[in-house]
């Protein structure tokens, strides 16, 4: 399960298996043509039409809040917190992502983290959010928690979060690029409760 989730760096990754995954895609190294792209919402960090490019082809499904479709082209679909689709045999549903003692990431946006259900495992990407009341009703088996503060957790709020949650592993996001070190990352493993994984980022 675990060999199938890659961490690009940031809020970046790629999840493999029976699909090819990305989740908000930045400034990518290797190219692989993505049958799935999943947007968390439109910041540049987030939503780089220059990766996507690199990564789209005409069969590539982008995933996106239902505000945000911006300059996107080919199959897109929108969604909002709560909804959820299956494409073939994966599972994605949206979850909210917001801020709640900050103002980047209101909740009126919309914006979202993802549920995904591949390969008789689940993975949870939170988005940019803080540790709000909704991750009560999430239960997975991996959760990809931001840990870098300022705009999102930091790193004693998201082992508070990893509490709640309680995934079997969790892995860092969100730090060592635009914000975060890997200083967050340590002291999120050593305050989690649960099993805390720090992926070493791949090309
Ligand atoms: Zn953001
Ligand atoms: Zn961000």
């Amino acid at each position: 399960m675990l060999e199938n989730i890659k961490w690009l760096g940031h809020a970046s990754f790629k999840v493999t298996g029976e699909k090819i995954i990305y989740i908000d895609p930045w400034n990518l190294k290797k190219k692989e043509k993505a049958d799935i792209i999943l947007i968390t919402h439109p910041h540049y960090d987030h939503l780089s039409s220059k990766d996507i490019s690199k990564i789209q082809v005409d069969e590539t499904i982008i995933i996106i809040p239902e505000k945000d479709k911006g300059e996107l082209k080919g199959r897109v679909k929108r969604i909002k917190p709560g909804d959820s689709l299956s494409i073939d045999r994966v599972t994605i549903k949206a979850v909210p992502a917001y801020n709640i003692n900050k103002t980047y990431h209101p909740k009126e946006k919309g914006w979202v983290g993802y549920i995904i259900e591949t390969g008789g495992f689940s993975i949870y990407h939170a988005g940019d959010t803080d540790f709000i009341p909704e991750m009560k009703k999430i239960k997975v088996d991996i959760a990809l928690l931001p840990v870098g503060g300022t705009y999102t957790m930091d790193a004693e709020e998201a082992a508070k979060a990893c509490r709640i949650l309680n995934p079997k592993i969790a892995i860092p996001m969100h730090y060592g690029d635009v914000v975060g070190s890997e200083e967050d990352a340590k002291k999120f493993k050593e305050m989690s409760p649960v099993k805390v994984e720090i992926l070493k980022k791949e090309e």
